[in-house]
């Protein structure tokens, strides 16, 4: 069998290939690497039939491809110069051929006019459960042969076999398919879950924190003074800083106005408090700073800072002060409610002392 230019004169695929090709498909068997089972089927057929040449062959549209082969080389020849291609268009019969040679058809194909010198061909069709003809489990001789009525059935046995393999490669390939798929659909579900889990951090962040000025809410600064914030030990100050008269701000120049003022001093706060402080919005117009490890002289320097920024902050829209009030405590000791209690009077005493100022409350 050797490859030829093109078909024989006058060839034609018969009537409804197009559905028989995709059954074949569906197996994706050609070009598919050796395997031993199908080569185990050749080296039966030419021990059974005595023949030189065995191939497990499937006839593709324009060629036939071998899966397995004995005493023949290459991989695929053209199909229409290829008796397997008239061997599957009777799906029922097994095709023989005892010479050639003397064949009124087959004596002008090439292969048996040329070197390759084939008298004897017998193919048997491998039929797939709903009836296609995929190509043949064939036998070849360069001598003409009869073949015994014993050797046509173990042929088609043969054939039989071939694609019983077929459906359980194809079976398996599914299950293959099937767990890849679900293997993508659990890695697909355990990226959702990451994500869901992101946005719940962020969600979860964000709820801690005050939207107007970006610092910490009630409910983030009782988060942040749960459990380990004070592990540190020793002494640690809270100050309490509230906008002066923040209400007629907001009755003279809009609401809107009070929002800006309101988003400077979160900042001029958050610029002032180091790393392991913890700032949040109190309440409307007050702000609260925890200051672990600092004396109340530390708090005062770090609150008049604060106080200095605001009072003299060229972007404020009307001038704005701050009162504030700092009070320390022990950690271990005092529990932090009723140092932000006594943050708070002391708070008082510098309203009560005429605001833009300062107290420390006594310990
Ligand atoms: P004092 O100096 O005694 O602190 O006087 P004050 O006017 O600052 O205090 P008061 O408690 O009387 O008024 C606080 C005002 O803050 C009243 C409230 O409408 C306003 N406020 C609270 N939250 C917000 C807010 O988110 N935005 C704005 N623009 N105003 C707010
Ligand atoms: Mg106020
Ligand atoms: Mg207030």
């Amino acid at each position: 069998m050797t490859t030829t230019p093109g078909p024989l004169p006058g060839w034609s695929p018969p009537p409804g290939d197009e559905f028989r090709l995709q059954a074949l498909r569906r197996y994706r068997i050609l070009d598919s690497l050796p395997e031993q089972a199908f080569e185990d089927v050749v080296q039966l057929a030419t021990t059974i039939c005595g023949t030189p040449q065995a191939v497990v062959t499937f006839v593709d549209e324009s060629r036939q491809w071998f899966k397995a082969a004995r005493g023949i080389e290459g991989e695929e020849t053209e199909r229409g110069i290829a008796f397997c291609d008239i061997a599957i268009r009777r799906p029922d019969e097994v095709t023989i051929v005892n010479d050639a040679s003397q064949h009124p058809v087959f004596m002008h194909y090439p292969q048996v006019t040329g070197p390759d010198h084939l008298r004897f061909y017998a193919g048997a069709p491998m039929v797939t459960p709903d009836g296609f003809a995929l190509g043949t489990v064939c036998v070849v001789d360069v001598v003409p042969r009869e073949i015994s009525l014993d050797q046509v059935e173990s042929l088609r046995a043969l054939a039989r076999m071939a694609v019983a393999l077929l459906e359980l490669r194809r079976r398996e390939l599914e299950a293959q398919r099937l767990l890849a798929e679900r293997e993508l659909a659990t890695r697909e579900l355990q990226d959702y879950q990451r994500s869901l889990e992101a946005r719940n951090s962020e969600l979860a962040e964000e709820a801690r924190r005050d939207a107007l000025t970006g610092l910490l809410n009630r409910g983030g600064l009782e988060q942040a003074t749960l459990g380990g914030f004070w592990a540190g030990g020793g002494q640690f100050t809270v100050a309490l800083l509230d906008i002066d008269h923040f209400k007629r701000i907001n009755d003279g120049h809009g609401h809107a106005i009070g929002d800006d003022v309101l988003r400077l001093v979160g900042e001029q706060i958050r610029q002032a408090v180091r790393g392991g402080d913890v700032a949040a919005r109190y309440g409307g117009e007050e702000f609260l700073v925890l200051m672990p490890a600092t004396p109340p002289d530390g708090a005062l320097s770090v609150v008049e800072r604060i106080r200095q920024s605001v009072a003299g902050h060229p972007d404020l829209p009307v001038p704005v002060t701050l009162s504030a009030g700092i009070a320390a405590g022990q950690a271990g000791r005092d529990d932090t409610e009723s140092v932000f209690e006594r943050a708070d009077q002391a708070l008082y005493q510098a309203k009560h002392r005429g605001r833009n100022r300062i107290e420390v409350a006594d310990n």
